[in-house]
């Protein structure tokens, strides 16, 4: 992942090179045939502005395995962006899910977003059962065993002595983690968020992707907290254009978000919501990246009009190869 982070101070005389923000996008698996149909058409916009990574959620208890996987893999074989996988650890064991690994890392996948997980349509929290693991830290740990299993090494070439070979320690995979600018709803405070992101990186997480949020504050002073609890890798702010009313309700519905009251007025007078949802997330975006944010990672709910339309208006979107 690369781009620049808040608090990256160059040494004295050194200069260093301005990294540009980096955007990236989540889609989920299509539904129906009808669905997956659409989604051709916006993943070939999506995919053409160059994004750093295309992430594909996971149903819970593994109910999209073959659509996130056959999405992943389509990424993998026809397109030269970085496809991430979400991973749940929800009613998993550690075979089945060590098994399952093995599986998108044989597709070739080598980016995670390692996550608890949904509970699945008409459980409750407090029913969810979470099988072998009891947190995302632990499936961090798991997906870095895999791999060292499958690939306990690699060879290099050795510059000027054909044939022989060098041996290098396995390749590291890019493990993603959830962070929540305003609380997992589980958490009984900021302490314990913070504390929970720091384990997840002590277990080996390399990036960390937020929780949708509706104000640039709530994810500049997490990653204030959590740089001075001595987190460092990079935190991506997730930022959900809200297009609708409609939508805002189901977005609060599955996130646990409080309501953002501007917000839910501008929509709720507009003449053209999509538009006031879309300059919303653009307005977010550039005060987050004006804040030091390493980029913008933009949940599209797999459509490519607002997620471009965002880019292009803080000034990120730079190829002009997209298709009508
Ligand atoms: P964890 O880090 O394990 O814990 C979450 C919170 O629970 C923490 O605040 C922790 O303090 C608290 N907690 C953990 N254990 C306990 C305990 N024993 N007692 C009290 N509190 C505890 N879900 C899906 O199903 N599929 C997806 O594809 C998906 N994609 C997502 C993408 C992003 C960017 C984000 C932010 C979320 C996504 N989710 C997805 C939702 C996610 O699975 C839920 O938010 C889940 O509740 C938390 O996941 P976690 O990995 O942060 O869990």
């Amino acid at each position: 992942m690369a781009g620049h982070e808040i608090g990256d101070a160059p040494g004295p005389g050194v200069t260093v090179a301005p990294v540009a923000p980096t955007f990236s996008f989540e889609l989920w698996p299509p539904r129906s045939p009808t669905a997956k149909e659409a989604l051709q058409v916006h993943l070939a916009r999506l995919v053409a502005s160059r994004p750093e990574f295309i992430s594909v959620t996971y149903g819970a208890n593994g109910s999209s395995r073959d659509g996130s996987l056959g999405v992943l893999r389509y990424l993998l074989e026809n397109t030269d962006v970085s496809p991430m996988a979400h991973f749940t650890a929800v009613g998993s064991t550690f075979a089945d899910a060590s098994q399952l690994l093995r599986e998108f890392l044989d597709a070739g996948i080598t980016s995670f977003l390692a996550l608890r997980g949904d509970p699945p349509v008409g459980v409750l929290e407090e029913e969810l059962v979470l099988g072998d693991f009891r947190s995302a830290s632990e499936l961090v740990q798991l997906i870095h065993g895999v791999q060292r299993e499958r690939e306990p090494f690699v060879t290099h070439e050795v510059r000027g002595f054909p044939g022989a070979k060098r041996l290098g320690s396995g390749r590291k995979v890019t493990i993603a983690v959830a962070a929540f600018p305003n609380g997992h709803p589980l958490s009984r405070s900021r302490a314990q968020d913070i504390d929970t992101l720091l384990a997840k990186e002590a277990a080996g997480a390399n990036l960390a992707i937020t929780q949708l949020f509706f104000e640039a504050d709530d994810y500049l002073q997490l990653v204030d907290d959590a740089r001075a609890a001595g987190v460092t890798m990079p935190i991506l702010p997730g930022i959900q254009p809200v297009l609708s009313e409609q939508r805002l309700h189901r977005v609060l519905e599955l996130s646990g978000e409080a309501m953002p009251t501007e917000l839910l007025h501008a929509l709720r007078t507009s003449a053209d919501p999509a538009s006031v949802g879309i300059a919303h997330a653009a307005a977010l975006s550039r005060a987050v990246l004006a804040g030091g944010a390493p980029g913008i990672h933009l949940y599209t709910s797999n459509r490519s009009e607002a997620p471009l339309a965002i880019l292009d208006d803080v000034g990120l979107l730079t190829s002009r190869e997209i298709p009508a």
